[in-house]
């Protein structure tokens, strides 16, 4: 493996090479979560990252995400309700941080649903009349 692919680890002893393994997925939101990709972060803790969506569909439009590549809400097991908990929380306190009375918390599902990018994100969105139901 390319040395510059092991992050700050460097390079492994010799004869180790076998038994590590480190994950390190090539999706778009894990290049962001590791600085690849520049994005406006407006939050980060241990498990979350939060940045602006390139291409707001509202005022207030953000993307929380877990740190840890989940590609979907499908691909999420009962281990991760905790996680799917504290990303939801996240996203209520900088809405309320922003003083947002009224926000929509979305997230799609599969490409029939419009999911693009495969790594679980919630989008918030805020600051125009929401309509009902969704196109
Ligand atoms: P979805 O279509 O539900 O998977 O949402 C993916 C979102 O990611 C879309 O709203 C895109 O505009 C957004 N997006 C794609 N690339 C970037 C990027 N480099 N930085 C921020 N947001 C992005
Ligand atoms: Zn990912």
């Amino acid at each position: 493996m390319d040395p510059a692919r092991r992050g700050s680890r460097g390079p492994l002893p010799a004869g180790d090479h076998k038994d590590i393994i480190i994950p390190l997925v090539d999706c778009l939101f894990c290049r962001i979560v590791r600085r690849e990709i520049p994005a406006q972060i407006v939050h980060e803790d241990e498990q979350a990252l939060v940045f602006k969506d390139i291409t707001p569909q509202a005022p207030t439009h953000l993307l929380v995400v877990p740190k840890r590549h989940l590609g979907s809400l499908s691909a999420s097991t009962d281990g991760d309700i905790a996680l799917l908990g504290h990303l939801q929380r996240v996203a209520c306190r900088l809405a309320e941080g922003a003083a947002l009375s009224s926000f929509r918390l979305v997230m799609n599902n599969g490409k029939g649903a419009g999911q693009s990018v495969d790594h679980l994100h919630y989008h918030l969105l805020a600051g125009r009349p929401m309509a009902w139901p969704p196109g």
